[in-house]
């Protein structure tokens, strides 16, 4: 009886498992479902290869048949997403987006790489030569199918692939920015602030630690200025990074000035000292693009005290 029972459930496995193949094909081969599922029965039963081994093997020999690699297989029914509510990697998915911006690419493997944006934001989308792809035109709106998630350090792009589907449509698309705004004290700066190094290399511009840079050794190093600083908001705590205007703004020292100072003391490190005395402990509002973990200033305000001072006295009460 038990026997039965596993049987048929196994029976009614391999049917789902075909009609899942059969559609992740359905793009690029006519493939049968009762055919699929009947290589997976032969695998199953007369080899007792296992159900998950079953599948790949069958997958392959479609593969191969399709002259596909595996990541430009689409899983079939991508869904229709926003690109602010992209936050997995390696998801299919469709989008409907303008071309906000192309840049120049970088590796000969590239045909394009740019800016995609929606009402809910913007995203980073990579496309490459082997795909065989149409070029997307900037200012152009597209309903973009079967484009795969993929996730670098926290930041996310989409990849277009060979099973991309690519319509333009006549229409506009008002871009969302995916700015943040954040309230709160400046907690802590960090090291690697101040007046810094960064390494000439083209395209590199590392922070050297000690002349060094952990891509290309010693180097002669350009003077930056920059601050890594913790804002906590009541709730939590953000890294922000100020870049050399905003840090400029934000303490009134400017790069010059930052140098002549280190030359004066023999010492770059007076400066973030200084920058420490001055700033933390204030309030301040700060907005910017997100960047992994951090918020890239573009706009700070100081604040004269807690942006919510009862929420802040309802905090310090409930501690
Ligand atoms: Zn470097």
């Amino acid at each position: 009886m038990e026997t039965k029972v596993e049987a048929s459930e196994t029976m009614s496995d391999l049917r789902t498992h075909a009609a899942e193949i059969a559609e992740q094909f359905s793009d690029h081969l006519d493939v049968d479902e009762d055919d699929v599922e009947e290589r997976l029965q032969n695998l199953v039963d007369e080899y007792r290869v296992p159900v998950d081994e079953a599948r790949r093997s069958v997958v392959n020999s479609y593969l191969d048949e399709a002259g596909l690699e595996r990541d430009e297989l689409g899983r079939g029914g991508a869904e229709e997403t926003l690109l602010a509510d992209i936050d997995e990697d390696e998801q299919w998915v469709d989008v409907t987006a303008k071309v906000v911006d192309l840049w120049d690419p970088r590796s000969d493997s590239i045909s394009q790489v740019g800016l995609l944006g929606d009402e809910s934001g913007t995203l980073k989308f990579v496309s490459f030569k082997t795909s065989e792809l149409p070029e997307l035109d900037e200012g152009a709106v597209y309903e973009l199918g079967n484009v795969v998630t993929d996730e670098y350090q926290g930041n996310f792009s989409v990849k277009l692939n060979r099973t991309t589907t690519i319509e333009e449509l006549d229409e506009d698309i008002e871009v969302g920015d995916d700015d943040v705004t954040i309230e709160g004290a400046l907690v802590d700066i960090q090291s690697g602030s101040g007046l810094i190094k960064r390494c000439p290399e083209e395209g590199c511009t590392r922070v050297l630690q000690n002349g060094r840079c952990n891509e290309h050794g010693n180097v002669e190093g350009e003077f930056d200025l920059r601050i890594k600083g913790v804002v906590d908001d009541g709730n939590e705590v953000h890294d922000v990074i100020f870049n050399k205007e905003m840090t400029e703004e934000l303490t009134g020292i400017s790069l010059e000035e930052a140098k002549q100072m280190a030359m004066d003391a023999l010492d770059t490190t007076i400066v973030v000292d200084e920058m420490r005395d001055d700033l933390v402990g204030v309030y301040y509002r700060v907005t910017g693009p997100t960047f992994g973990r951090y918020v890239l200033a573009d706009e700070t305000e100081r604040l004269t005290g807690p942006a919510d001072a009862e929420a802040v006295l309802i905090k310090a009460r409930s501690i």
